[in-house]
């Protein structure tokens, strides 16, 4: 095991929420252990952008990784947190630096270490210096830069550290259990409110996702692309916004390739799961579909088609058991074209 020093910043956004889940994601791994997490600090951006202040924290991990190795997966949760950089020192909503790994020096194209601005930046070194011990090789020589630049123009401060949205959850869990009459002490229930916090993190981990990006395209002979592509009966599962309750059922996705272009049939299942995996209402799955499957592909045609049922019909109110509701959506050939909307739903019989 090797002891790295992690620095981690954001800027865009509700920063502490990137933040929490950067260190989720980095602990995901199973050659990562976050061993300590500093404070988080709040500071000035360096350099002539306008922009937020950032929020700063480092950590203290444990790992079986090669450098470049760390590195490469650093950037795997970078850009899973839609990390969008266009400017050099910009805004954006997490950047992790490796900053130490041990007494390792090393100068490669895209790593150096130590990390050739770390001596240079309050915001690095102050969280820092809170998790390393009085034997670590660089500990004399930070303490000596924090007093620098302390003294210097940069603005640095420690900020309240927010609940993680899964301790939210848990807690909000917690009250409605008690409102409902139960004891959330009793054995059964004791893990529930984890559990659930859990739960909401898998079903609904779209929300917070700006963009679908699972995708490949590829080209095809665009003489052959006039015919439909059709895809049945996909699963879906999602919960309705207005009672956080389930409703799932199939969605069937057919569009017309222009200029030989396709995707990845893997992909619209994929494309399902995402607009599924939010609190939504079944219209809106649907045509999320079709638009996102247009501005990817921009075919002649799209058609999609869902069927689901809803808990909030079937255990509620007018409790219209095994009822089944069907929203479709139809955009350019088999809008404009009978024929090819026909096609179409005769295929689905
Ligand atoms: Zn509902």
């Amino acid at each position: 095991m090797q002891t790295t020093y992690l620095s981690m910043g954001s800027n865009i956004g509700d920063r502490q929420y990137y933040l929490h889940e950067a260190i989720r994601l980095l602990g995901k791994h199973p050659k990562i252990m976050i061993e300590k997490v500093s404070n988080f600090y709040e500071s000035t951006p360096v350099g002539g952008v306008k922009q937020d202040d950032f929020t700063n924290l480092a950590l203290k991990v444990a790992t079986l990784l090669e450098p470049l190795e760390l590195l490469s997966f650093i950037h795997e949760v970078e850009l899973s947190l839609n990390r969008e950089r266009k400017i050099h020192w910009g805004p954006r909503t997490i950047d992790i630096d490796i900053i130490f790994y041990d007494d390792l020096e090393m100068q490669v194209e895209n790593l150096v270490i130590p990390h050739k601005e770390a001596f240079n930046r309050l915001f690095v070194l102050k969280p820092i210096f809170e998790l390393i011990d009085k034997d670590f090789k660089y500990y004399a020589s930070i303490e000596k830069a924090i007093a620098e630049l302390s003294v210097s123009e940069q603005e640095l401060h420690v900020i309240k550290e927010e609940k993680t949205p899964r301790n939210r959850i848990e807690d909000a869990v917690k009250e409605i259990l008690f409102a409902v009459g139960e004891n959330p002490n009793r054995e059964g229930l004791l893990e529930t409110p984890a559990r659930v916090a859990k739960m909401y993190e898998e079903i609904l981990s779209s929300q917070r996702l700006s963009k679908f990006n699972e995708y490949k395209l590829f080209e095809i002979d665009s003489s052959k692309t006039d015919s439909i592509v059709l895809i049945k009966d996909i699963p879906f599962y999602s919960m309705c916004e207005h009672h956080m309750l389930p409703f799932f059922g199939k969605a069937h996705v057919a569009y017309i390739p222009a200029d030989g272009k396709i995707i990845g049939l893997s992909k619209i299942p994929r494309l399902v799961d995402y607009v599924s995996r939010k609190l939504s209402v079944q219209e809106n799955i649907t045509h999320d579909i079709g638009d996102i499957l247009t501005d990817i592909l921009n075919p002649k045609g799209v058609a999609v088609l869902v069927e689901g049922r809803h808990m909030c019909v079937e255990m509620r109110g007018v409790k219209k058991v095994n009822s089944i509701t069907k929203t479709s959506y139809f955009l350019g050939e088999f809008k404009e074209n009978n024929e090819k909307r026909m096609e179409f739903l005769e295929s689905l019989l």
